[in-house]
């Protein structure tokens, strides 16, 4: 790592913009000190930075192979907003997220199934052709609009429908 006098250059990993061959010459300076560092089995003291409480290659911040790799960590992960599940692979994304646009994240399907029984069973008792059975003998008419009850919970329903969206 080099510096101009009077001025504080942040490492080259951490400076904005596209590299340019200097950067690069840094960079590949630092990768060299780094290997030389693990090659030698001297574990403290570290050749990339000066720190004298690490290795580079033990997660030093200025090491460009570990933050190279921390990167792409960071960016191949995808974390559930619901539950705040976090997948690190396509596959544990697919288990969790389902497959993209047709199914619900497995965190919430439990109540995604709750809703859709509950706007089934008010289809079911709200049939005009239901013959009362259903509601143990209430009848069309008891169930007819303008009694609260029934009005609050065609509402809860409807409610529920726009979450269920229009794939169920
Ligand atoms: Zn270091
Ligand atoms: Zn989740």
């Amino acid at each position: 790592m080099t510096g101009e006098t009077n001025t504080i250059l942040p490492g080259v990993c951490y400076r904005d913009g596209k590299p340019t061959a200097a950067d690069y010459n840094e960079a590949i300076t630092d990768l060299l000190a780094a290997k030389h560092q693990l090659l030698s089995g001297q574990m403290m003291g570290c050749d990339v930075c000066g720190d004298s409480g690490h290795a580079s290659q033990d997660g030093c911040h200025h090491d460009p192979l570990v933050l190279a790799r921390q990167y792409a960590a960071a960016t191949s992960i995808w974390c559930c907003w619901h539950c705040g599940f976090t997948a690190h692979n396509e596959d544990e994304a697919n288990s969790h997220f389902g497959l993209a646009g047709t199914e619900h994240p497995v965190c919430i399907s439990g109540l995604i199934n709750v809703l859709h029984r509950f706007t089934q069973w008010l289809e079911r008792a709200d049939d005009p052709a239901d013959d009362a059975s259903y509601l143990n003998g209430e009848h069309a008419e008891q169930r007819a609009t303008g009694r609260n009850g029934w009005d609050d919970i065609r509402e809860i329903a409807a409610d529920a429908r726009v979450l269920l969206g229009p794939k169920l």
